[in-house]
């Protein structure tokens, strides 16, 4: 398997492999076509120079190839002395020509040599039998007896061939050389670049789910490595905060379960001390009952709670109709109220108010709340359920005239088994809960997508407000 490390190293080399290449083959075609283009250079004025000759011997029998010595080369170039030069006459002949190496493979060939232009210089490059390269060029002349002649001058292009063999032997060198050293300057590079890993590796290999209190070492908060360390760090932190919460929600569970069973127990073995009448005995059966029922509602709840953690709870959503279910709902614990000499009041909606939801869950969640108005609203007190749909939204209030919650505690209502805090709270108001009610609303409104919120009067009166989602109204068609 290649380490980061060495695939940068990899990556880094091949880049610069590309790059070092494309830069040598552009050295390399640039330095030859300049080459090349001096020589013709030279060979376009040696030809001009020697068709001006040739054309001024024209009116004497022969030609003379020998070129003005007076005359001064006016054109740009090197004006090197050509190695070749042929003049050749208007039948193909080859008048003159000076040559010091084998020529006789640059054959006349005198079709190709008509078709050339007046007062053109063509170039070309041609092997010799000997395997020599030439550059050519070649000029059609027109004598003062109006016959046409060639010109043809030419240069050997070992000069240019050795110079080119040179620049790939440099390049040949330099290339490897330069790849050698960068690809030790890209490891040292990448290992520079990854040593803050290595320590964020081993920092975090100590960190344990047992001792979430280490932290890793954010080595600059600005560099993308300080930020992954920095938002490593907030990981731990968080999962710091939800195994907490997880102990503490196990503590609280077993907590509460403990109670109930110790209450059991105690009147038990009390009621089996000795011989009891039927009347002790019911009574001890019908306290145990409660406390049965307080247990199998709180283990409901927990449950409950840890499947929604678990995301194993799945919402059946399908459309409700609220205005029913809130006249149903109110009819069903009126009978709570009533005991208790509660006025239960249901202001409805005009008409009729269909959410998307689960209707078990927000029926739960109604009872939960119209459940915790009874239950922390003292004798003769008044509970008021009202239903609005309001824009896009159903608001669902529940009011009642009861103890009211002291504003420290509003934010935590919502918390895992919170419950008021033992000196304001009403003793026997407080033992009928698990604190689980209201987290298991808080849930439903979640996963329904809406808002819950809690306003309250200490002494006064606790509203409950829960906003839902009105499923959005599909354009109408028009015909
Ligand atoms: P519990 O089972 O204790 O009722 P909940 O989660 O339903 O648990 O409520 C948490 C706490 O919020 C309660 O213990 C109580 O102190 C407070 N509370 C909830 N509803 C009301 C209310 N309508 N009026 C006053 N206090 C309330």
């Amino acid at each position: 398997m290649l380490t980061l490390r060495l695939k940068l190293t990899l990556y880094y080399l091949a880049i610069l492999s590309a790059i070092l290449l494309f830069c040598g083959i552009a050295i390399y075609t640039t330095l030859s076509r300049t080459l090349v283009m001096t020589i013709d250079q030279s060979l376009d004025v040696q030809a001009r120079r020697f068709e001006r000759a040739v054309k001024n011997s024209t009116s004497e029998t022969g030609f003379d190839i020998e070129p003005d010595a007076s005359e001064t080369p006016s054109e740009p170039g090197l004006n090197l002395p050509p190695e070749l030069l042929q003049v050749i006459d208007h039948k193909g002949i080859i008048k003159d020509e000076t040559h010091v190496h084998t020529h006789d493979e640059l054959a006349v060939d005198m079709p190709a040599l008509m078709r050339l232009p007046m007062q053109q210089t063509i170039y070309e490059t041609v092997h010799t039998l000997a395997s020599e390269e030439f550059r050519l060029a070649t000029r059609r002349g027109r004598g003062y007896d109006q016959k046409d002649f060639y010109v043809r001058v030419g240069q050997p292009l070992a000069p240019l061939q050795r110079a080119r063999s040179r620049l790939l032997l440099i390049l040949g060198i330099a290339i490897p050389l330069a790849l050698l050293l960068g690809s030790y300057g890209g490891l040292v590079l990448a290992n520079q670049a990854l040593r803050p890993v290595d320590q964020l590796t081993r920092a975090a290999e100590h960190i344990s789910a047992s001792d979430l209190n280490e932290r890793v070492p954010v080595p600059d908060q600005n560099d993308e490595l300080g930020r992954l360390a920095a938002q490593f760090n907030a990981m731990i932190a968080r999962l710091q905060a939800a195994f907490e919460r997880q102990r503490q929600f196990t503590s609280d569970a077993s907590h509460e379960m403990r109670t109930p069973l110790a209450v059991m127990r105690g009147e038990i073995e009390l009621a089996l001390r000795r011989e009891r009448t039927t009347p002790d005995y019911q009574r001890t059966l019908t306290s145990n009952l409660e406390e049965i029922i307080r247990l199998s509602r709180l283990v409901e709840d927990l449950l409950m709670l840890a499947r929604a953690d678990a995301g194993k709870v799945e919402l059946q959503r399908e459309p409700l109709e609220l205005r029913q279910l809130c006249a149903d709902m109110t009819d069903y614990i009126s009978p709570l109220a009533e005991q208790r000499n509660q006025t239960l009041r249901y202001v409805a909606p005009p008409a009729d108010v269909t959410i998307n939801a689960d209707s078990h869950r927000i029926k739960q969640l109604l009872l939960n709340l119209l459940d915790n108005a009874i239950k922390y609203t003292g004798e003769g007190g008044e509970i008021t359920i009202s239903l609005k749909a309001e824009n896009d939204t159903a608001i669902l209030t529940i009011t009642d005239t009861g103890r009211g919650i002291p504003s420290e505690d509003l934010p935590h209502v919502f918390e895992r088994f919170f419950r008021r805090s033992a000196k304001t709270a009403d003793r026997t108001a407080t033992g009928s809960g698990s604190g689980l009610g209201l987290s298991i609303v808080k849930w439903i409104v979640d996963a329904h997508d809406g808002q819950i919120e809690a306003r309250s009067q200490l002494g006064e009166g606790t509203t409950f407000a829960v906003r839902l989602p009105l499923p959005s109204k599909r354009p109408e068609v028009t015909n």
